[in-house]
């Protein structure tokens, strides 16, 4: 049976990488990091509770992935560059053969990003999985979410609704073809945080958000820290490539109203629009323009003829009552 020293020595203790931000990772009464001289830290964290956001019995390896994903989805919101992260797990039983698999997709995902686990706290518990994420951005060009303007673009990374349709087929609600339903798990397990994105857009994007909560809703957080309103083409909507073979209803509501995108949603001036698609060239995603910030308050769809359309923002909220 392991122990708890020997749990963290063996699966979450790594040489840190020399010359890095790291000056003192795991072992000590604290973690020792360095931002870069004039740079501010950004912080985030982020907990993931099995029969909550993860079915019982969900797959380790995945589990370990996506936990520190959305919490680099938030640093890549903010445009900020990661620098490292803690985490705090409460674990029924030393499992092995889980603990293997769960650091396995934790620790690639951070060699992906060139990042380390500096420290943590482990404990016995029902399966919960908290992670913090320390990141660096220059104070100014931090993509805060009441950085919006008037008359701004509204743009959108990669593509929605592909993970609330994996979800739907997973709780029986809908049913995929085999390939189809694997792809669509694919974005909702294994999401990509859009960190190379985020820094390119510094500078560029006035506001910007992760869609973890659906389009609508976590625009709508946008718009309310910036004091402004929104018109949004339903029609330069980019569907998920599951998504986009389902009935035109059901496309617009999983990709305004889906979750668990973990694309970026910001705005910028239109004479930047070239400086936006060569930033995302660099990044290697697509970013569609899906609309733009108004005056006026509020947040009004249409199609691409322009005719109003009536669409609920329904974003996700834990403690919403039905
Ligand atoms: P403390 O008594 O100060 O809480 P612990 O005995 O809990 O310290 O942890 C010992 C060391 O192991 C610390 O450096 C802590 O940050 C690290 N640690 C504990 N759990 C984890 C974990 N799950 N992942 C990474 N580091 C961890
Ligand atoms: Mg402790």
């Amino acid at each position: 049976m392991l122990s708890e020293f020997d749990l963290i020595a063996r699966y979450f203790t790594r040489t840190a990488r020399a010359g890095g931000p790291v000056l003192l990772g795991v072992g000590d009464d604290c973690a020792l990091l360095s931002p870069p001289p004039g740079e501010t830290l950004a912080i985030s964290t982020d907990m993931l509770v099995e029969g909550r956001h993860f079915f019982a019995g969900a797959d380790p390896e995945s589990l370990g992935h996506k936990a520190l994903a959305v919490n680099l989805s938030d640093l890549a919101a903010m445009g900020a560059r990661p620098l490292g992260f803690t985490l705090a797990l409460a674990l029924p039983s030393a499992d092995a053969n889980w603990l293997e698999k769960f650091s396995r997709g934790l620790l690639s995902l951070a060699d992906e990003h060139g990042i380390e686990l500096v420290g943590g706290d482990t404990t016995r518990g029902p399966l919960n999985i908290c992670i913090t994420v320390f990141g660096a951005v220059p104070g100014r060009q931090a993509l805060r979410r009441d950085g919006a303007n008037a008359g701004d673009d509204v743009w959108v990374s990669g593509t929605l609704g592909d993970a609330r349709l994996a979800l739907e087929a997973l709780l029986q609600q809908r049913t995929l073809p085999a390939d189809a339903l694997q792809a669509a798990c694919a974005r909702l397990h294994r999401p990509s945080p859009r960190v190379a994105l985020g820094l390119a857009l510094r500078g560029i994007a006035g506001a910007a958000i992760d869609i973890s909560d659906g389009l609508l809703g976590d625009l709508g957080h946008i718009l309310e820290r910036s004091a402004l309103g929104a018109v949004l083409d339903a029609d330069a909507l980019p569907y998920g490539d599951v998504l986009a073979s389902q009935p035109p209803s059901v496309k617009r509501e999983f990709a305004f109203n889906g979750g668990d995108d973990y694309e970026l949603c910001f705005t910028a001036r239109p004479a930047s629009r070239n400086d936006v698609q060569a930033a995302a060239t660099a990044a290697g995603v697509a970013v569609s323009r899906i609309g733009c910030i108004t005056q006026e308050p509020g947040l009004r769809v249409v199609d691409a003829g322009g005719n109003p359309l009536a669409l609920d923002s329904r974003s996700f909220d834990h403690f919403a009552t039905p």
